[in-house]
């Protein structure tokens, strides 16, 4: 284990961006599908012990900057985060938090298996949500070696009616099958969850899971899901997104929200928010929550509608969207690569990313070559951008300028580095500068 160092604290203020608030790296359980074990040699990961409440405090105060929820329990790129219930001082941290944030949601990724009662009627009057990390209703020993299974799934039933929450199931039909999957699903729904997230396995080619993969399992879990979402009526999403363009499609509508209540449905595609046209799903949805009752001009069926939505500023409107492109970030690339100045510019990207960047070269009318790159890394189905390296850019960078194409400036995507410019293995972005000799600009 790595101890604590100012680097770690700094990253800890990278992690601030997200609204991620990292207690501790401890974790009560052993999931097969975990992947802090199976990172590569030379990867810049972190395990923090738990930090005492008064350094917590210190971090709470930096959460300012957005509007969007504080997390709690979930990891970001370098930090391990491990379960937030095994902190000592847990109380604590949430009622600090609670009196920094009196109307900022709270949000706290669990396994459930140390709730108790005291704790539920504390979650209750923080008005905190839970992301119930249940993964299996029937192979808990094996998948999570969870010890106590039935108290875990006694506690996740306690939690109805008193505290909202959503659920989470890693998807593993190779080793628990499809019907416990829906078993899951199932449990969840009848213990109040009302929510869903159907999350696809990503693992690295040292991971011992690894093998189990096939190149359709990504598509069978969405299509499971969708089947799911039918048979159980509750909103149901499957991550990571398979999204392909900007449209500010809603893809699921919270039981009892202001979009419930304005009649907005899964299947809208939001034009304009308080009159402003949308650029993207995540522009459509901040323009929504910090406005007090705006106006939603929205397309469904090839007709356009309005409506108002009843809410308090900064309150959540309800629907649900896949994030996508922040337009300010997106802008703001657009002034520094030059494109808009006719260079030649070929932005390097996740496959995950790509569809949607196309899209949005297209949307403001601009030309760049767009191409995706493989985690040469992690390996595996690893295919998330802020997995990236600065070797694997290299590597991609060669292949497509072999046949003698030479762009004037290379874009490589801002998750992929810490503040510093340094990626997972602690290599500079410059180093790709000096190897390529092309200019690099980070986006976003
Ligand atoms: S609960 Fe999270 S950190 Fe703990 S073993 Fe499972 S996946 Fe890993």
């Amino acid at each position: 284990m790595i101890t604590p160092s100012p680097s770690i604290e700094a990253l800890l203020y990278h992690a601030q961006k997200e609204g991620i608030l990292p207690i501790t790296s401890r974790c009560n359980m052993g999931c097969i599908f975990c992947s802090n074990a199976y990172n590569p040699p030379g990867c810049e990961i972190f395990n923090i012990p738990p930090r005492s409440a008064e350094e917590i405090e210190d971090t709470i105060l930096w959460l300012g900057a957005s509007r969007g929820p504080v997390v709690i329990g979930e990891s970001v790129t370098r930090i391990n985060e491990g379960e937030p219930l095994t902190h000592p001082e847990f109380a604590e941290i949430l009622k600090l938090v609670r009196k920094y944030y009196p109307h900022r949601p709270i949000k706290v990724t669990t396994n459930c298996s140390l709730l108790d009662r005291e704790l539920i009627a504390l979650l209750s009057d923080l008005e905190v949500e839970l992301l119930v990390s249940l993964n299996t209703v029937g192979h808990r020993e094996r998948v999570m070696r969870d010890p106590e299974p039935e108290r875990t799934l006694k506690n996740v039933s306690a939690l109805g009616g008193k505290v909202s929450f959503e659920g989470s199931i890693v998807a593993l039909p190779f080793i628990t099958g499809w019907e416990d999957i829906r078993e899951t699903g199932r449990f969840l729904k009848e213990s109040g969850a009302k929510l869903i997230r159907l999350l696809s396995p990503g693992f690295s080619s040292r991971h011992p899971l690894a093998s189990y993969l096939t190149p359709g399992i990504w598509t069978e879990i969405r299509e499971f899901s969708k089947e799911l979402a039918r048979e159980l009526k509750l909103p149901i999403l499957s991550e990571p997104p398979e999204i392909k363009d900007l449209s500010a499609r809603v893809e699921e509508v919270l039981p009892g929200s202001p979009a419930r209540r304005a009649h907005l449905r899964s299947g809208d595609v939001i034009l304009r928010v308080a009159g402003l046209e949308v650029f993207s799903r995540k522009e459509a949805f901040e323009l929504a929550r910090d406005r007090e009752n705006p106006k939603i001009s929205y397309e469904r069926d090839g007709v356009l509608y309005d409506t108002t939505l009843t809410k308090e500023k900064y309150e959540s409107p309800g629907f649900i969207m896949y994030e996508d492109l922040d337009p300010e970030e997106w802008f703001s690339w657009e002034r520094k690569s030059g494109i808009r100045r006719g260079r030649n510019v070929l932005i390097l990207t996740s496959s995950l990313a790509k569809p949607v960047i196309e899209k949005a070269l297209e949307a403001r009318g601009l030309s760049a070559r767009v191409e995706e790159v493989p985690s040469l890394f992690f390996g595996g189905n690893i295919q998330a951008g802020g997995l990236l390296t600065v070797r694997d850019f290299v590597e991609r960078y060669r292949e497509v300028t072999s046949d003698g194409f030479r762009p004037e400036v290379v874009t490589l995507p801002a998750r992929a580095f810490d503040p510093w410019g340094r990626d997972l293995r602690g290599e500079h972005y410059k180093a790709f500068m000096e190897e390529t000799g092309c200019p690099v600009v980070i986006s976003g």
